[in-house]
């Protein structure tokens, strides 16, 4: 029997069994809150890249995106209007895409920058809320 000495991320728990992995993983934990941070302020997602360096790379039609554009996502909750947005960049440089749509209110998941549900960007003032379910707005 041998002892072993591995690392544990206190911000989400993942073990490491280097210091370097781990190093890395908090190097990333620190860009992935300045993302977001930044995305908060309304920056691109080419602005974010460039400081933060998050993805291999960006669609085309992404690379101007900013929290305020907003999406068509047709089978969430039956919704053929631009009701969601980017709101979170998570540690593995998925995006979740949160709104209210038709079907029971706020709804969001991860997705992937490169899904095709991101393929059909709209500006801030199509932004589609179901009105019905503002009310429940947490
Ligand atoms: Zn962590």
């Amino acid at each position: 029997m041998r002892k072993v000495i591995r690392y544990k991320c206190s911000d989400c728990g993942v073990l490491f069994d280097s210091e370097e992995s781990y190093l890395k993983h908090e190097d990333r934990h620190k860009r992935i809150n300045k993302a977001n941070e930044m995305l908060n302020n309304g920056h691109t997602l080419q602005e974010i890249q460039d400081t933060c360096n998050i993805w291999d790379s960006i669609p085309e039609h992404l690379k101007n995106a900013n929290k305020d554009n907003c999406f068509v996502i047709p089978y969430w909750q039956c919704c053929d209007k631009p009701a969601y947005q980017i709101d979170y960049i998570y540690m593995d440089g998925t995006v979740r895409v949160w709104g209210c749509g038709s079907w029971s209110g706020y709804y969001g998941n991860p997705v992937s920058l490169n899904s095709s549900n991101l393929r059909n960007i709209h500006n801030k003032d199509e932004l589609f809320v179901d009105k019905r379910y503002i009310e429940r707005h947490f």
